[in-house]
């Protein structure tokens, strides 16, 4: 026995019979057919997409569906006696125990509904150790849309309006996260991503409503008869770090039944933390449609022939995204200089319009101002007055005392001056090409860093197919949360608060599912013991 915490109830077959079931069937049918009119209509605009672009969408989706097909196919053959029946019908299964999973349990354990909370990894809220780099930026108090991408902003809004940052703050103080704000920033006063991982699971693993099942990897999701059944291949291995229990190494296969199912699977971003993208398989089974998934807050490529040389630098700068030589966006930060590219947090929030740039064929170019606070002149001004009191210093010596070391002989290239020419002997036209240099510093960017440095996945479970409330518009009962879906917010505890906002949106609402369901139930099975009632009668 493997489970961690929780009651295991057989409530036999009653849950079933709900008197309302064809009514639903009857909606799923309808919206169908309505999903289908939209692919036609989409199928039509898709007809004026350049050949070019509908070739690397192809590409693309193939090489998403191999993904997403991976994430899915059973990797190992289970032997048909380990398949294990659940007798249990859950009133809720989670698939996926991070962020938005483990604030979604939280908030159906709270309301006594018994939840099963599956994960792969060997213990729930992995991916928040490595947060904010090990300090976990939980959210932030400057809350703007235009901080949250998505295909459907307002459905955003919607479940930011309902539970956004004040709640958020509100939740972490009663799991016992004391927090520190810094500069709107919001972390835990440790500083330390593994206190806040563990609030949640202390909370969670002392919740008997709530079972956590590590080590539990779902790969088939389907409907049957008003209840989920969800397939998971389970390994007995692993010590569990929730428990410190070591299993026997035995593999099985386990069938769960449930009345709503939440899938919090997250994306592909972080796949050392168990995320393969297998929820968008799980959407697809319902007919969802998956926005294109990419990588964001991600560092940038480039072949830039100076890259080995300046590796490791780190430096201040204002740095213009240009596409197709349009200035597009602004951001100033740290530049963490590497040998592929280029990082940091700056390169990470324009990294998401430097990659659809680069995904459309675009040109895409860096330009790097290194002293952010001067104007042109200013700059020239103060060059002209370091000049006067060291006339007899070549250049190179002459830069190292204003940006690091490495860089120096790039600038200087840029700028087109050689190294060991004297700073008095310099003209004015050559002190001008020296502030363009500094001001201008070009990088063209040819490329992204993939899933396993990116933080973030953009695209996903379209809103559009999702009610206000994080239900399927498909299929009754079904609901996604977190990354999964196709939000994701600028570097700074965005996409934590989008993960704790849709989490506890989306399991108030299962709540409030189960409720009625229950209360059919008790009203069908009332009726029937009417009837059997008058039968015996007569
Ligand atoms: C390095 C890094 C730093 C970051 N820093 C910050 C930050 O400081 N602030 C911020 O706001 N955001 C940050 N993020 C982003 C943030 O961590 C995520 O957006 C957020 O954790 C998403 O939460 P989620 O619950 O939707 O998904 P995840 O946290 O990705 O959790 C998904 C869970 O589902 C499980 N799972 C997936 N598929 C299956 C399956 N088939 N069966 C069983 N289990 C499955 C996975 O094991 C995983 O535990 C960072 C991300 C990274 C990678």
């Amino acid at each position: 026995m493997r489970q961690i915490k929780g009651r295991e109830k057989t409530q036999g077959n009653s849950r079933k019979s709900f008197t309302n079931a064809k009514e639903r069937k009857g909606r799923i049918r309808e919206q169908e057919s309505a999903g289908q009119l939209n692919n036609k209509a989409k199928t039509q605009n898709n007809i004026s997409l350049s050949k070019n672009r509908i070739k690397t969408e192809k590409r693309h989706n193939q090489r998403m569906a191999k993904q997403i097909q991976k994430s899915t196919v059973e990797k190992d053959r289970i032997l048909p006696e380990k398949l294990i029946q659940d007798s249990t019908v859950w009133d809720t299964i989670i698939v996926g125990a991070g962020a938005a999973g483990m604030t979604a349990a939280l908030a159906c354990g709270k309301e006594k509904q018994k939840v099963l909370l599956l994960d792969r990894q060997n213990q729930m809220g992995r991916k928040i150790l490595v947060t904010g780099n090990g300090k976990c930026n939980l959210t932030n108090f400057a809350q703007k849309p235009k901080y949250y991408r998505s295909d459907c902003p307002e459905k955003v809004q919607k479940v930011l309006s309902v539970f956004g940052q004040k709640e958020a703050m509100e939740l972490f103080q009663s799991l016992g996260i004391y927090t520190k704000d810094k500069n709107g920033y919001v972390y835990p006063y440790s500083e330390q991503a593994a206190s806040v991982r563990e609030a949640f699971e202390t909370e969670i693993l002392s919740n008997p409503s709530i079972t956590f099942v590590p080590f539990s990897e779902v790969y088939n999701v389907q409907k049957k008869e008003d209840v989920f059944l969800i397939k998971a291949k389970e390994q007995l291995g692993q010590s569990e770090q929730s428990t410190g229990k070591q299993g026997n190494g035995e593999k099985i296969e386990k069938v769960y039944r449930c009345q709503s199912l939440l899938v919090t699977t997250g994306g592909f971003a972080g796949p050392k933390f168990g995320c393969d993208g297998s929820g968008y398989a799980f959407a697809k089974v319902f007919g969802h449609e998956i926005i294109k998934p990419l990588p964001a807050l991600t560092a940038l490529k480039s072949s830039a022939p100076f890259l080995k040389k300046v590796s490791g630098v780190r430096n201040q700068a204002e740095i213009t995204l240009e596409i197709d030589g349009e200035p597009v966006k602004k951001e100033t930060g740290e530049l963490q200089w590497t040998d592929y590219g280029i990082s940091g947090v700056a390169i990470f929030q324009l990294s998401r319009f430097a990659i659809t740039a680069l995904e459309e064929k675009k040109k895409v170019a860096l330009y790097f101002d290194f002293m952010p606070e001067l104007s042109s002149k200013e700059k020239l001004r103060l060059f002209l007055m370091l000049a006067q009191n060291h006339k007899k210093r070549d250049m190179l010596s002459f830069v190292k005392g204003l940006f690091p070391a490495k860089l120096c002989p790039v600038i200087l290239r840029e700028a087109g001056l050689r190294e060991e020419t004297l700073a008095g002997t310099l003209k004015e036209e050559e002190w001008n090409a020296l502030v363009m240099a500094v001001s201008h510093f070009p990088l063209r960017i040819n490329g992204y860093m993939g899933y396993e440095k990116a933080q973030v996945t953009r695209g996903g479970i379209s809103l559009t197919e999702l009610t206000g409330n994080l239900e399927s518009d498909f299929q009754p009962g079904l609901f996604f949360a977190g990354e999964v879906a196709d939000v994701d917010g600028t570097c700074g505890g965005y996409n934590l608060q989008w993960a704790f906002s849709s989490g506890t949106v989306a399991g108030r609402a299962i709540v409030k599912r189960n409720q009625e369901l229950f209360k059919d139930d008790r009203h069908t099975m009332e009726e029937n013991d009417g009837i059997s009632e008058r039968n015996r009668r007569r």
